[in-house]
């Protein structure tokens, strides 16, 4: 068979965490079988569209490399990939159910439906419109809604690929609408035509979908055709694995996360990680591995949390492997002197987690690096007086002097290290040349280690910074 997947947003918002997941899962099964993934835009539904949101969720697609084999932009044979541009196509199927005679134009006013609604109320039934069907079928006008006739009711059982047995009653099934009055088919109907006609043969999509399937299985029967296979994805969770998820929490767009500096590959790999797991503890994957270990069948029913924490590793993981000069130009990281800011570079790997905060860190505890500190004489002998400061600070200081050009972190803390442990207990000790050394270095309370300060400015500009301070004194 040759697997064909899709991914069919309505352009009513943004692209939040589950419907990126969605679409990455449904993207891993085409690929994994060499099969095409389709983009269609659902944009039947004139009032919830949201201008600017198709540019919008056809970017995040691109950011997160889920990459499309037909649908917008890219064309292919069931061009065009945007549902209000395929209506004679809906008129086609509707003229097709009316001519078998499953489908009817709904004949009601919206004061006699009021009243059937009323009088089922009353009789503590459920209102139905298959329990309305009108005895003479007039000829569609278009100017009343198209009816689907629901060829028997009856319960259904389906499978699905993630679920299992799935089955719904009799309750679930009504004489729903197909074509609208200002034209376009609903939901219902315009996607069960397009999956036919796009040659659909694996439907990925939410779980909010499993009640409306004796419907849409009801119409491929009445079409006479086989419906495709469907996977129903598990629901995200709040980190708490309790609750849906919250926006506070994480449900929001997915290109806020490339400005907050996380990169693609990373959001890909923790996004497959939300209600899917490998079988095995490997956590961090490349798209091919992801496409190579990706089924259904390890696919959870239940909610899969989005847990935050592991968002962030796996990010810092994706930044870690990044080459040095990947690193500052993914995360457009700029500074006064691009030498220094490569030599400050482990210190980023290090601790951020993401390239926001990976610029927060250059404009903030380590702006030092880039602009001549301002001293003030107090902090500079916080730890001691004046003369013995200035004594420390001058052995430190020839020390440095003598540094190879180059030196490790580790052999500059051999080099000035004894100086600072000979110090007694009693004249501070060696926090008493330690504390003005890394203070004349940075001019901050907080700032890395003296040792670090030195191997990131290089022996001549960490001098000169000791020098000042040794001029203040
Ligand atoms: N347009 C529907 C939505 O955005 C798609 C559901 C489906 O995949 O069938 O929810």
């Amino acid at each position: 068979m040759n697997v064909r997947t899709r991914y069919a947003p309505s352009p009513t918002g943004f692209t939040h965490v589950g419907g990126a997941r969605t679409a990455l899962f449904s993207y891993l099964f085409a690929r994994k079988h060499g099969g095409q993934f389709i983009l269609r835009i659902e944009d039947t539904d004139q009032e919830r569209e949201v201008e600017g949101a198709v540019g919008h969720l056809l970017e995040a697609l691109r950011w997160l490399g889920i990459t499309w084999d037909e649908g917008p932009d890219n064309g292919g044979p069931h061009d065009p990939y945007y549902q209000s541009a395929r209506l004679p196509l809906y008129k086609k199927y509707a003229d097709q159910l009316i001519a078998a005679g499953f489908a009817y134009p709904d004949p009601y006013t919206e004061e006699e439906v009021q009243a059937f609604r009323s009088k089922a109320e009353e009789e503590k039934r459920l209102f139905l419109y298959r329990d309305h069907r009108p005895e003479t079928i007039d000829e569609w006008d278009g100017k009343r809604p198209l009816r689907f006739r629901i060829p028997e009711v009856k319960r259904y059982t389906w499978t699905d690929l993630v679920r299992g047995e799935l089955s719904a009653g009799e309750e679930a099934l009504d004489d729903f609408i197909l074509i609208k009055t200002d034209g376009y088919p609903t939901y219902n109907f315009a996607h069960i035509v397009d999956d036919i006609e796009m040659g659909i043969t694996h439907v990925v999509r939410g779980e909010e979908f499993i009640s409306s399937t004796p419907k849409f299985l009801a119409l491929y029967e009445a079409l006479d055709i086989a419906p495709p296979a469907f996977a129903t994805m598990p629901v995200i969770l709040g980190p708490d694995g309790n609750k849906k998820l919250s926006k506070r929490d994480g449900a929001k767009d997915i290109l806020d996360y490339r400005a907050e500096g996380y990169l693609p590959e990373a959001m890909r790999n923790f996004l497959a990680l939300i209600g899917w797991n490998p079988g095995t503890e490997q956590e961090l994957f490349t798209d091919e591995e992801l496409i190579a270990a990706f089924d259904f069948d390890r696919v959870q029913k239940g909610g899969g949390a989005f847990d935050e924490q592991k968002l962030l590793f796996i990010n810092r993981e994706w930044m870690r492997k990044l080459s040095d000069d990947e690193y500052v130009t993914r995360g457009e990281l700029s500074a006064p002197d691009m030498n220094r800011l490569k030599a400050a570079l482990p210190l980023l790997r290090e601790r951020a987690s993401t390239f926001s905060e990976a610029r927060a860190m250059l404009t903030e505890e380590l702006a030092c690096l880039f602009t001549t500190p301002t001293l003030a004489l107090d902090l500079l002998i916080a730890k001691g007086p004046a003369e013995s400061t200035k004594t420390h600070l001058s052995h430190l200081q020839a020390s440095i002097e003598e540094l190879s050009e180059g030196a490790t972190i580790a052999s500059i803390k051999e080099t000035l290290m004894p100086y600072a442990d000979s110090i007694p207990k009693e004249e501070g000790g060696r926090g008493a040349a330690l504390w003005p050394l890394r203070y004349a270095l940075s001019g901050e309370e907080k700032s890395p280690d003296p040792f670090t300060l030195i191997h990131i400015l290089g022996n001549a500009e960490a001098s000169s910074r000791v020098r000042n301070a040794l001029a203040i004194l």
